[in-house]
């Protein structure tokens, strides 16, 4: 299992950014991709206990980034100034999370207890990154504490429990953002999450695996989206003193995402249908009406366009594979200010 924080220094004029992340890191990879270009300096920790480097090795050679190898369920210290910490750390992906469910509470809990003092040791910002509950963010909530997915949803939850008590102590200026389902680029072939599953199979000619009957919905942020979001909240100030979702609002069943795939992808490949996990949600769209007030913040990709780009990179990264229909223009690191429609369908 992977893990992951980004800090942030800010020593005199330069900001320095630490970071990490949970499952394929292709998050943390594009959120480091867009602090560097704005200037920051990123100390990057992570356990590496999946052993996969590829994420943040392009910019293993960077002036402005330093790699520092660390559990964060363990004490944390960096010997730098750091001003701002996003806590990506934990899998994220059910097979992921679930090969080492203990680890990854532990990455959530003790290990946002290790940033948390980080950040009130340094004075730094601070930013967890949660996992989506249904709809808006006043929804508590209705997750089993013993099932599979417990040690993510539950692991998550007391997180933010303990951002909310740092922050009303007056401790850490912590910020809490509840992400939904993201794709793009990089993200891991074999993580096991439904995008990179269906892409990877469909440019493979095999059959497309659904879970269940495939009428379960899901919402998908493209990836340069979110950390634009990501690094909207942790900017803004006053601090929201609240969980903000960010994630695209368009809904769409598992069916209609695979139906999307096989068109984009010569020589579409069969539905297969598997039984559905235990726990498995039926629905997931965030409500994002907090994040437009209070960041300004909306998805700007719709799922179409992002699927293209996703089909694309993993063409070209799995090498012999027939190349997707759609060919769009690289839009990695749009972070355009403006604010377009919400990209839905
Ligand atoms: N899923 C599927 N086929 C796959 C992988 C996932 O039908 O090959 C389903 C899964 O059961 C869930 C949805 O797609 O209903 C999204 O799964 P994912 O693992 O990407 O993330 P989740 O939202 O469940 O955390």
């Amino acid at each position: 299992m992977k893990e992951s924080i980004n800090a942030a220094r800010k020593s005199s004029q330069k900001r320095q950014d630490c970071s990490g992340a949970g499952g394929a890191g292709f998050v943390r990879s594009h959120l480091c991709d867009a602090l560097l270009a704005r200037g920051d300096w990123i100390i990057c920790v992570d356990s590496y206990i999946t052993g996969c480097r590829d994420d943040v090795w392009p910019l293993t050679n960077h002036p402005r980034f330093r790699l520092v190898e660390k559990d964060v369920c363990e004490f944390v210290e960096i010997d730098e100034p750091v001003d701002q910490i996003y806590n990506l750390a934990c899998a994220a992906s059910p097979p992921q999370y679930q090969a080492d469910p203990i680890h990854t509470m532990m990455t959530c809990v003790a290990g946002t207890g290790n940033l948390l003092a980080l950040a009130e040791r340094h004075g730094a910002s601070f930013l967890w990154r949660s996992a989506e509950h249904p709809q808006r963010e006043d929804y508590r909530g209705n997750v089993s504490c013993i099932g599979p997915r417990a040690c993510y949803d539950e692991g998550k939850r007391a997180a933010e429990a303990l951002c909310f008590e740092m922050l009303r102590a007056g401790r850490v200026d912590a910020r809490v953002a509840r992400i939904f389902n993201t794709c793009g680029p990089r993200m891991q072939a074999d993580d096991g999450r439904i995008v990179s599953n269906l892409v990877v199979q469909a440019l493979s000619g095999k059959s497309l695996t659904i879970y269940g009957s495939g009428t379960q919905t899901r919402s998908f942020c493209y990836v340069s989206d979110l950390v634009r979001g990501l690094m909207a909240l942790m900017d803004v100030r006053p601090n929201p003193g609240m969980p903000v979702n960010l994630g695209n609002p368009g809904e769409f069943s598992i069916n209609a995402l695979a139906e999307m795939i096989r068109t984009m992808v010569p020589a579409p490949a069969a539905l297969v249908y598997k039984p559905l996990p235990k726990d498995d949600p039926q629905r997931r769209r965030p409500d994002i009406s907090r994040a437009i007030g209070l960041l300004n913040w909306q998805p700007a990709v719709p799922l179409a366009e992002g699927l293209g780009y996703t089909i694309e990179w993993f063409a070209n990264s799995l090498g012999e594979l027939p190349r997707p229909r759609t060919v769009a223009p690289n839009r990695l690191h749009s972070t355009a200010a403006s604010q377009p429609a919400p990209a839905g369908s």
